[in-house]
């Protein structure tokens, strides 16, 4: 009997994930990301990258999910920051402060290293107008890094990718066992979802190796120390589809960014970069029977994780390969999975 044949659309941080985890619970699996855009064209590779377990933002998701989406990704990451490849992969502890004018989930606390809250004398020496905040030791996750790093891992375990733009899945029936949708953004298209909708942010890549801590506001504000750059953000624009760089946005994340450290706005500048959040109320994690003209297509989806794909990544990956395996347990029980 012939191996069992996965699809995998979407290359970016979601596609990635999800192929590694399918290969790693099927070993015997063939696995083909299908994607028109790799690494440096993916959304994923803009992100900041930092780690913040801040549930409150996916709505619609049952609060045990999330933390088994949260918490495999934390345990996975802090994995590879404890590695002697940290450096390399992308993945490493960064400390901070978290500033704003309310709580934050309690969850938060055991997902990161470390996390405390800030008295007011220290929120006084901080220089802030914020009522609350915490010192927090989180993770960087690099986009860039990270999903080089996954794309080695998959080719490694005999992963193929093929470039091309899929106009429906229904071009995929008869390929692949079974298909998982992993287009972020682009799923609103390809598979017709009107829930999807973009929220528009913009960054600013600086070059500022003084600085040495983050700092993360809940008011579009947030300044974040990784490897070779700092990156300054953000604006979200909800239904905003343009990925055009505005100068308008540009000068007000300068401006706010150096009202919390005044430094940054003598920094050279080395890119400015605009995304598109992939929202969805509730994020898309289920499996579709979906009826084309030409057959059926088992299709698992895992798409629209808005502004935290990148911390969700991975323990979304996990869930997702899940699915598949457990599909393909009672439509193919006599397989090598
Ligand atoms: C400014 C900004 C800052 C952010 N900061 C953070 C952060 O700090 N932390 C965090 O967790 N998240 C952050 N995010 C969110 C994060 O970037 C996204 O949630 C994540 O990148 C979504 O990943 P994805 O793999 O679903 O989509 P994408 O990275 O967009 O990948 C989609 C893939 O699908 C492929 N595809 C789509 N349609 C088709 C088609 N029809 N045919 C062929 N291929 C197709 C594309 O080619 C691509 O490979 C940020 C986003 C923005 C915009």
């Amino acid at each position: 009997m012939l191996p069992v044949r996965i699809g995998v659309v979407g290359a970016g941080v979601v596609g990635l994930c999800t192929a590694v985890n399918v290969q790693q619970l099927l070993p015997h699996a063939w696995v083909t990301i299908i994607a028109d855009n790799f690494s440096e064209e993916t959304t994923s590779d803009g992100a900041g990258g930092l780690f913040r377990p801040t549930a409150e933002f996916i709505k619609g998701v049952p609060p045990d999910t999330i933390k088994q989406w949260t918490r495999d990704s934390a345990e996975y990451f802090m994995k590879i920051a404890a590695s002697a490849d940290a450096g390399k992969f992308g993945v490493f502890p960064m400390s901070g402060y978290h500033l704003l004018n309310r709580e934050v989930n309690p969850e938060y606390k055991s997902l990161v290293y470390s996390f405390r809250q800030l008295t007011p004398e220290e929120l006084q020496k901080l220089g802030t107008t914020y009522s609350n905040g915490y010192a927090i030791t989180t993770l960087i996750v690099e986009p860039r890094k990270y999903m080089a790093f996954l794309m080695t891992e998959f080719r490694k375990n005999g992963g193929q990718s093929q470039k091309r733009t899929l106009h429906s899945l229904e071009e995929l029936v008869g390929q692949f066992d079974v298909v998982v949708n992993c287009s972020g953004m682009r799923s609103r298209w390809l598979v017709n979802d009107p829930l999807v909708y973009p929220v528009r942010g913009q960054i600013i890549k600086i070059n500022a190796p003084w600085i040495k801590s983050f700092i993360y506001t809940d008011d579009d504000a947030y300044i974040i120390p990784r490897g070779e750059d700092v990156v300054l953000g953000g604006v979200r624009h909800t239904n905003d589809f343009s990925t055009e760089i505005r100068e308008q946005d540009k000068q007000g994340i300068l401006d706010r960014c150096a009202r919390l450290i005044p430094s940054v706005k003598k920094a050279e500048i080395v890119k400015d970069w605009a995304g598109l959040r992939p929202h969805r109320d509730p994020v898309r994690l289920e499996t579709e029977n979906m009826k084309f003209k030409s057959g059926d297509l088992q299709v698992v989806h895992n798409y629209g994780h808005g502004g935290n794909g990148i911390a969700l990544s991975w323990g979304v990956g996990v869930h997702a390969s899940k699915l598949v395996k457990d599909y393909l347990a009672k439509s193919r029980p006599m397989s090598r999975l």
